[in-house]
């Protein structure tokens, strides 16, 4: 049994026909786990789809009543790259709700891990990147709305940039909530610095860091507070002190009441979509460097998968299975 729970559904699959998304990794991830004895089904939470009221709590009306009576433009429909249909719509809405209970469940158990999600292309006013809803924004402003957050931290490690996070998190706030001092900084690079560049600014009370591919979609970046521009063919050690990094440099200006981390398994070099160099070991290592930071700051971390398009889907279901192996061994009782 592991000591946190797993948020999980058959209903996570996405019916997008032959695509370069595997929608069945979901199932594949449930099926590893069980059969190798990593997880048992007490170990599994049934999430209930996002009430549309949740979903509201990030996107637009108009773009919410398209999504729900199947109206969005031709345009609109192939900027999301993924066709639409209506149980699309609703493997979306059961997204954010299984992230919405992985959020909430952190809290208590320090961590909880959604086997699906991570959609971080979506925009308030519409969807992009095979990303439809924004699952991880909703479960953060569903969170701050029943007080249970006032501030919340994205780690986002998929490949590609954060562009729906930094846009839908860029200088807002929550009425209710009690701010942070919002600072805008440069952030210095480190000393010996790998190549790549971080930059960053931030006020909110939502603090985004994104650790991604500079020569990657999206091609236009909106600005995280903190981005992370790494160049082509980066590998695991680079990666790691980058992220290292980043998680230090953010969390000295922010002090965080829920971490979301976005764990793409698309930075790896056998990645389709991707053009980062980072074996399986260092993915592994990435998982658990956030957990460790995490864990010792006594900060409760959600997870949701992103993306993962390994020209062999067992590799995208090792490195999503082995975030589950890196919280156990962090987060193991003593
Ligand atoms: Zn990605």
């Amino acid at each position: 049994m592991l000591p946190f729970k797993l948020v999980y559904s058959d209903r996570y699959y996405l019916p997008i026909g032959n695509h370069v998304f595997p929608a069945e990794k979901y199932r594949r991830i449930h099926d590893r786990l069980i059969s190798t004895g990593v997880a048992a089904p007490e170990d599994f939470l049934e999430p209930q789809p996002a009430s549309d009221q949740d979903i509201l709590l990030v996107h637009k009306p108009e773009y919410v009543e398209k999504l729900r009576t199947g109206t969005l433009s031709q345009r609109e429909e192939m900027e999301m790259e993924i066709p639409y249909s209506r149980e699309l719509a609703d493997a979306f809405w059961l997204a954010a709700g299984g992230s919405i209970l992985a959020a909430r469940r952190c809290l208590s158990d320090r961590v909880c891990i959604s086997i699906g999600g991570g959609f971080h292309h979506a925009f308030p006013d519409h969807g992009e990147g095979f990303c439809m809803i924004h699952d991880v924004a909703v479960a953060i402003r569903r969170l701050q709305r029943d007080d249970q957050i006032r501030t919340a931290m994205t780690v986002d490690c998929d490949v590609h940039q954060g562009n729906g996070t930094a846009a839908i998190f860029a200088g807002t706030r929550t009425a209710s909530a009690l701010l942070p001092s919002s600072s805008a900084s440069t952030v210095a690079q480190p000393r010996n610095a790998p190549r790549g560049k971080m930059r960053g600014a931030h006020a909110g009370d939502v603090f985004t860091i994104s650790l991604h591919q500079h020569n990657n979609y999206p091609l236009w970046k909106p600005s995280s507070s903190i981005d992370v521009d790494l160049p082509d063919g980066t590998g695991d050690d680079d990666y790691l002190a980058w992220l290292d990094n980043a998680l230090s440099s953010g969390l000295r200006q922010f002090e965080p009441e829920l971490i979301c981390y976005i764990a793409g398994a698309d930075p790896y070099k056998e990645d389709q979509l991707g053009g980062l160099n980072l074996t399986i070991e260092g993915l592994k290592k990435r998982d658990e460097l956030v957990f460790k930071v995490a864990q010792a700051r006594n900060i409760p971390i959600m997870v949701t998968f992103a993306g993962g398009y390994a020209r062999n889907i067992d590799d995208t279901v090792t490195i999503h299975s082995n975030t589950i192996l890196a919280a156990r061994d962090i987060y193991a009782d003593p």
